[in-house]
């Protein structure tokens, strides 16, 4: 093969250039690390597709509001504000219901015990 910064002829192993100590393109996946944005493709964790709410996150938000605040805050910082705020909001919904479920129902099935005195 050639070497593309000086055109001279190089071993298809070389990582350099021996000629003009151009390092060699390849075409192979550290290609990404040269171009586009690699510092965005190495960030420690992202959320994969777009920042579009999911049904599934959204049920399980409702029906586990502890799983709503993890998805949420795993979404906010893994590049998805939107959904993430949803899912979080949600799971604040879900844990209000499921604080009055376990004690505002009970409240009121006494009530009327209370009354009959
Ligand atoms: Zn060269």
């Amino acid at each position: 093969m050639t070497c593309k910064h000086c055109g001279a002829s190089i071993s298809e192993h070389d990582v350099k250039c021996p000629y003009c100590d151009s390092y060699i393109d390849h075409g192979t996946a550290n290609n990404s690390y040269n171009n586009g944005a690699p510092m965005q493709n190495r960030q420690a964790f992202r959320v994969q597709g777009p920042d579009e709410p999911q049904p599934i996150f959204i049920v399980i938000s409702l029906l586990i509001p502890l799983f709503g605040f993890i998805i949420g805050a795993v979404n906010i910082s893994g590049g998805h504000p939107k959904s993430g705020r949803l899912y979080l909001i949600l799971g604040a919904v879900s844990f209000f219901l499921l604080f009055c479920g376990t004690f505002m129902f009970p409240m009121m099935f006494m009530l009327p015990f209370f009354h009959m005195k």
